[in-house]
């Protein structure tokens, strides 16, 4: 993407345009083994054909495990390639997400779209988007531990089958979970943490919902994005990348 469109995108997400600093914490990243590009190790359950997706799909949209299912309008499963690098994780869908099946689709999912765009990411090509619960809990409130508890085996098989090569972690929920920690957003963001048994590099950044009522922060969020984007391309050096922006 050539500079003049990251701008563009940027200013969309309300970000003012900045100049890169040399160094920085990336420049001694080491990657463990499964994270660099290469090291291939694939559970069972991976599979780039569309039957184990439908399959899921199908269970998502049917399940009762939890109290969720009777108060939503139908489960929100993903969206994006099945076959990508780039997965963003979120928390749940919210009422606009819940009414039309797809998750981030509401005004904090425009912003989610604009800061992906910002690093040449796009659901429609190169980034899968889901969230750890499937349902949208009432009101928008919190997930409760219950419905983690049930719903969080969806996405480790969606993780599973698109064995993504980076993680991004958008908001507390979502970073917690995922990590099976207590740390706060702040303690989380600005490192690489490894998801699973495939080592995955995963990057904590903020919930657009949170950038949209505190927009001081979206420098902080770009930051963030151009971590998660570096971080990419160092596993991208040892390795060709397709003209889909996926490894090869
Ligand atoms: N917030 C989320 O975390 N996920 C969505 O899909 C929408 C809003």
């Amino acid at each position: 993407m050539d500079a003049s469109n990251r701008n563009r995108y940027l200013e969309a997400m309300g970000v003012d345009v900045w100049v890169r600093r040399p160094g920085g914490p990336l420049a001694a990243l080491e990657l463990p083994k499964r994270a660099q590009a290469g090291a291939e190790a694939a559970p069972a359950e991976h599979g780039r054909g569309a039957e184990p997706w439908q399959t899921l799909r199908t269970e998502i949209l049917s399940c009762t495990k939890c109290g969720l299912h009777k108060t939503r309008t139908q489960g929100v499963v993903g969206v994006g390639p099945q076959r990508t690098d780039w997965m963003v994780i979120g928390e749940a869908p919210g009422a606009e997400e819940d009414r039309r099946g797809e998750p981030f689709v509401g005004r904090a999912g425009h912003l989610l779209d604009a800061m992906l765009r910002a690093i040449g990411l796009d659901r429609g090509t190169n980034v899968y988007i889901a969230n750890i619960l499937k349902s949208r809990p009432p009101g928008n409130r919190d997930p409760r531990p219950e419905e983690v508890a049930a719903c969080l085996p969806y996405l480790m098989r969606q993780i599973a089958l698109l064995q993504p090569r980076l993680m991004l972690a958008v908001g507390r929920i979502a970073a917690q979970n995922l990590l099976s920690t207590e740390l706060s957003l702040s303690r989380l963001r600005g490192k690489v943490h490894y998801f699973g048994e495939l080592n995955t590099p995963l990057i904590v950044t903020y919930h657009p919902a949170y950038l949209l009522r505190t927009p001081a922060d979206k420098r902080k969020a770009w930051e963030d994005l151009k971590f998660a984007r570096s971080v990419f391309r160092q596993l991208t050096d040892r390795v060709g990348i397709g003209i889909d922006g996926n490894l090869s």
